[in-house]
C-alpha cells in the first residue's frame, strides 16, 4: 500500500550530474560555515528576488538572547486548567520529597534540553529537584562516546583499560557527590556507575535510558547490565528500545515544549519574513525536512522523492539542517545533497546555525508537508515538532517514529524513495486528507509528547517508587 503509485524513475541514476559548484563553494568536503551553501541555481521565470535569496539566504549570524523559561501556569491555554490541576494534585503529595537528577552535560544535547525545562517546573510545583552533572576528563568522554556507539550496535573493543577508566571516573564522581534525596534519577550510560552508592543511601534509584538498547554490542552490554540491575526502575523511550532486565521497566516518551522557541505559536508576519529571508515562495506547496546532514536521515533520498513528485505537482523542497561546521561527515553529506539537488531552483538547502529555533519553527509552520525520511532513528523529535504544528508528516517507518505515526491516522509511514514520493504527491493533491492527518497528529502529540505529559509521568512514577501508589492503579 505504502510503496505503490509513483514508479521508480530508472533514468535518474543515469543522468549526468548537472551540478557545477560555484567557484567559492566547498570543493573538498571541508566544513561550510552556516549559511554559505552556494550552488549554481538555474535561472527560471521565478521572480528575481526568490533566486537571489535562494543563492544568498539571510541567515542570522549572532545568537539571539535566550528568553526566560515559561511558568507552569503558562501551559493552561494549551492543556487546559483541569490537566494543570491534576498535575498540581500529583505534585502536592510529593511536596516533602526531594529529587536529584544526574546527567553528563548541562548544555547541548536532548537530555540537557529536557532537564532545562523539566527541573524548573518540578521546583515550581514544590518538589525540590536538584540537577547535578558528572565530570570527567577527555579519556572518560572518549570511553562513553565509544560506549554510546557500541550500545547502538557498533563494533567495539572493550579492553580492561577502558573498563578501568569508566569505573575510575564513576568512583571520582561518587566520592564528590551526595545522594541524600528520596529519589535519584540517573540519565543515560555515562553516570550509570554512581549506583554503587545505593547501598549507603535511603532513596530509590531510577535509570532513565534515552538511547536505543535493542541491538547493543554484547561485551559492552554485559559490562553495563549488572549496574543497570541495581536500580529500582529503568525507563526507556520506546518499547522496542528495551532489554530483558531484572529491574522493572517503564515507558516514557521524549517530549517537546510547546512554549519553546522551536514550538510556540508564531505570527503569520514572522513566518512570511523567514520565508522571504530564505527565498521560499508561499504561493506554492513547500515540502520540508529539517535534519542534521546525516546519511541516516536520508536527505538524498528526500531529494529523489521530491524529483518524482515534481513531475506531477509544482512544489519546492526545503532541506534545512546544521552540524556541518563541526562534523566532518556532515560536510560530506551536505555536499552529496547539493550534488543531488543539482541546479534545480526549487530545492532550497539551508545550513543553519544552532540558534535557529525560531527559524525552524517558522519553516515547519510554512510547510505543506513535513518529511522525515530517516533510515534509522532514535525517537525523531522533528516528527513530534511537525505533528504538534498540525502538519501532515511523511516519515520512515523506523525507531520511535512508529510510536508517533499511526499510518494514515496521525501521518504516513514510508519504506522507500518511491513510497515517500507517492505519499507526498497524494497529500499535495488531497488537502482535506492532509488536514485531517495534521489534526489527528496534533491530538496525538498533545496526548503523549508534551513536556507536561512527561512531568506527569515523573510525578506518578515517583509516587509508585515511594509506595504511595501502585502501578496498575495509576498508569
Ligand atoms: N534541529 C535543529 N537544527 C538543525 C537540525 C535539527 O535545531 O539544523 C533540531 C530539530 O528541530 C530537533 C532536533 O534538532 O528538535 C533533532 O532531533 P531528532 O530526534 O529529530 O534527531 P537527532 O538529530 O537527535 O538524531
Amino acid at each position: 500500500m505504502v510503496d505503490e503509485g509513483v514508479k521508480s524513475d530508472e533514468s535518474r541514476h543515469q543522468e549526468p550530474s548537472q551540478i557545477e559548484v560555484a567557484a567559492n563553494a566547498v570543493k573538498e568536503p571541508a566544513p561550510a560555515p552556516p549559511g554559505r551553501v552556494e550552488r549554481r541555481i538555474r535561472q527560471t521565470d521565478l521572480p528575481a528576488h526568490f533566486i537571489e535569496r535562494r543563492k544568498h539566504p539571510r541567515i542570522r549570524t549572532e545568537q539571539p538572547p535566550v528568553p526566560a523559561p515559561p511558568r507552569f501556569e503558562d501551559y493552561a491555554p494549551i492543556i487546559g486548567k483541569p490537566e494543570l490541576d491534576e498535575i498540581r494534585f500529583l505534585a502536592r503529595h510529593l511536596r516533602s520529597k526531594t529529587v536529584k537528577m544526574v546527567n553528563s552535560t548541562a548544555l547541548g544535547g536532548g537530555v540537557a534540553e529536557i532537564l532545562n525545562r523539566l527541573i524548573p517546573l518540578m521546583n515550581e510545583l514544590e518538589v525540590p529537584t536538584r540537577w547535578d552533572v558528572i565530570t570527567g576528563g577527555n579519556d572518560f568522554f572518549e570511553v562513553t562516546k565509544g560506549f554510546h556507539n557500541a550500545l547502538h550496535g557498533g563494533d567495539y573493543n572493550l579492553t580492561q583499560q577502558i573498563q578501568d577508566i569508566f569505573m575510575a571516573y564513576s568512583e571520582q564522581n561518587r566520592q564528590r557527590m551526595e545522594f541524600a534525596e528520596d529519589l535519584i534519577v540517573i540519565h543515560d550510560p555515562q553516570p550509570l556507575g554512581l549506583v554503587r552508592s545505593k547501598p549507603q543511601t535511603q532513596g530509590k534509584w531510577i535509570w532513565r535510558c534515552h538511547i536505543d538498547l535493542s541491538n547493543p554490542h554484547p561485551g559492552v552490554w554485559d559490562f553495563m547490565k549488572p549496574m543497570v540491575e541495581q536500580y529500582d526502575a529503568a525507563i526507556f523511550s520506546a518499547a522496542a528500545f528495551t532489554r530483558q532486565l531484572a529491574t522493572p521497566q517503564y515507558l516514557f516518551y521524549p517530549s517537546i515544549d510547546p512554549l519553546s522557541e522551536k514550538n510556540k505559536e508564531l505570527p503569520e508576519e514572522y513566518i512570511n519574513k523567514v520565508c522571504d529571508d530564505f527565498g521560499i515562495d508561499r504561493s506554492r506547496p513547500v515540502i520540508t525536512q529539517i535534519s542534521r546532514f546525516d546519511r541516516l536521515k536520508d536527505p538524498v533520498g528526500v531529494v529523489e522523492a521530491y524529483k518524482l513528485v515534481k513531475k506531477y505537482v509544482d512544489c519546492q523542497l526545503v532541506l534545512a539542517g546544521g552540524g556541518a561546521t563541526d562534523d566532518p561527515e556532515g560536510a560530506v553529506v551536505l555536499q552529496e545533497v547539493m550534488e543531488a539537488a543539482g541546479d534545480d531552483p526549487d530545492i532550497i538547502i539551508l545550513n543553519l546555525p544552532p540558534w535557529s529555533a525560531l527559524e525552524i519553527n517558522a519553516l515547519q509552520r510554512a510547510s505543506t508537508v513535513i518529511v522525515q525520511k530517516s533510515l534509522k532513528e532514535g525517537f525523531g523529535l522533528t516528527v513530534t515538532e511537525g505533528l504538534w504544528k498540525e502538519k501532515p508528516v511523511v516519515a520512515g517507518a523506523v525507531g520511535g517514529i512508529t510510536s508517533q505515526i499511526v499510518h494514515k491516522l496521525t501521518g504516513v509511514l514510508v519504506h522507500s524513495v518511491e513510497g515517500c514520493a507517492y505519499q507526498i504527491r497524494y497529500l499535495l493533491t488531497h488537502p482535506e486528507f492532509a488536514a485531517q492527518l495534521g489534526k489527528n497528529g496534533k491530538a496525538h502529540a498533545k496526548e503523549n509528547f508534551l513536556v507536561t505529559v512527561n512531568l506527569k509521568r515523573w510525578l506518578v512514577l515517583f509516587q509508585i517508587m515511594l509506595g504511595m501508589a501502585k502501578p496498575n492503579e495509576t498508569i
